[in-house]
């Protein structure tokens, strides 16, 4: 497996996945097709079969009707019908092939109620990664417009139950400022400091991992004392003992106005 990364817009990604066997290729979230075809043109060996559509948010999903029309009988999945061109909806791990790969949908519902996050596997090297659009980021999680703490809380357990060498990418490069809050979080935490140095140096920080994220991202850390500790002194009128969906809620309105 290859995984190709295409910037676009302000700090979105959409990627390229590749079956390297066969040169089968499947793009996710092609949100700007003019940045991504002409990406394709320098890799014109792939034979693109399929898109696989995280949200139906219109800087992940607008492009799909663009990239239908310039590949004949192309797969466009999600788990949403508010998704442009959506030809395949995907249920919770109904894998399909790609090539000689394994693509796993898993519903993480919070962000949108039809997020999907895709898991791939390459049978022939091991090879793992995670395609997390709005719902994972590296040391953070997207807002929760449709959805609650619970679920963004069973949408996150769903992807830290992934192995841990899973390389994980997401839909935005908000990796700094997520690592900034998390340090305001956790002061004392050593993985989230060594992060946010490495990610000063960085433009782009994708792809981390399972393992990483349960070191350094606090909404997948809610349950553990300095974050809650850390959220109760900020909120101020939590008492002990402290539940971790209260926790991640307030976690996320203390993103939602936390100043870098
Ligand atoms: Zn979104």
């Amino acid at each position: 497996m290859e995984v190709l990364p295409v910037p676009v817009l302000e700090d979105n990604y959409s990627y390229v996945v590749v079956d390297k066997a066969t040169r089968t290729a499947a793009l996710v979230d092609p949100a700007v097709p003019k940045t991504v075809l002409e990406f394709l043109k320098h890799h014109t060996d792939l034979n693109v079969v399929a898109v696989l559509t995280t949200h139906h948010h219109w800087d992940h999903a607008n492009g799909n009707p663009e990239i239908a029309s310039h590949f004949a009988g192309i797969q466009i999945y999600g788990a949403d019908d508010r998704i442009p061109g959506l030809t395949t909806p995907v249920s919770h791990n109904q894998s399909f092939a790609l090539g000689s790969l394994t693509v796993t949908p898993l519903l993480t519902p919070c962000h949108t109620r039809g997020s999907c996050s895709y898991y791939v596997h390459d049978p022939a090297s091991g090879a793992k990664a995670v395609f997390t659009g709005d719902t994972l980021f590296i040391a953070g999680c997207g807002r929760f417009f449709e959805g609650t703490a619970e679920q963004m809380h069973a949408s996150l357990s769903t992807l830290m139950s992934l192995p841990d060498d899973t390389l994980v990418y997401c839909g935005h490069e908000y990796t700094l400022a997520n690592l900034k809050f998390a340090a305001s979080v956790e002061p004392t935490n050593p993985a989230v400091q060594a992060k946010l140095q490495w990610a000063r140096h960085q433009a782009q920080t994708i792809p981390g991992t399972i393992g990483d994220e349960k070191q350094i991202n606090p909404f997948v850390r809610a349950h553990v004392a300095e974050v809650q500790h850390s959220v109760a002194q900020a909120v101020g009128n939590l008492s002990e003992p402290y539940d971790a969906l209260q926790i991640l809620a307030h976690l996320r309105n203390l993103k939602n106005t936390f100043k870098a």
